[in-house]
């Protein structure tokens, strides 16, 4: 474990301890190096949340990845972070209650936009469009100018 003063990558187990409720270990650690003390803990891994790729392969749920793709589809746009934090909180929470854990691509896919759509409409189209939830590039033009109109309404 790098210690958080200086980097190190050594330090020894000075005190171990699990948490009332048994869900967590904390680590009390001395860094070999520099010697200061500092505290890391050890969770269980909650069940993975997979998946489904359109050729049926399965993947572990990736935070970062849907972080990254809602980034740049939010770019220089009124989105927070923490709003987008939300919609993949809410994405795990679908997949945790389905009763395999598990979810396809396209549904995550669905679900994002529309939440997306709620929140900012640029944001939705460019999103859409990178996930190509629409079907051809005539519904994609369709749903541009539904949106292109009602501005200038
Ligand atoms: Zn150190």
């Amino acid at each position: 474990m790098k210690c958080i003063f200086c980097g190190h990558m050594e330090s020894k187990v000075i005190d171990t301890r699990c948490s009332e409720d048994n869900t967590y270990i904390r680590r009390r650690r001395e860094c070999l190096n520099c010697s200061q003390r500092f505290t890391s803990y050890e969770r269980v891994e909650i069940i993975p949340q997979m998946v489904v790729k359109k050729d049926g392969t399965r993947q572990p749920f990736n935070r970062d990845k849907l972080l990254n793709g809602l980034l740049r589809a939010c770019e220089k746009r009124p989105v927070s972070l923490e709003q987008l934090e939300m919609i993949i909180d809410d994405v795990e929470n679908l997949i945790r209650n389905t009763p395999k854990h598990e979810i396809p691509t396209n549904k995550i896919g669905e679900f994002v936009t529309e939440q997306l759509r709620k929140i900012d409409e640029v944001s939705y189209v460019r999103f859409s469009s990178v996930y190509k939830q629409f079907k051809d590039v005539n519904s994609f033009m369709e749903e541009l100018n539904e949106l292109i109109n009602k501005k200038k309404l």
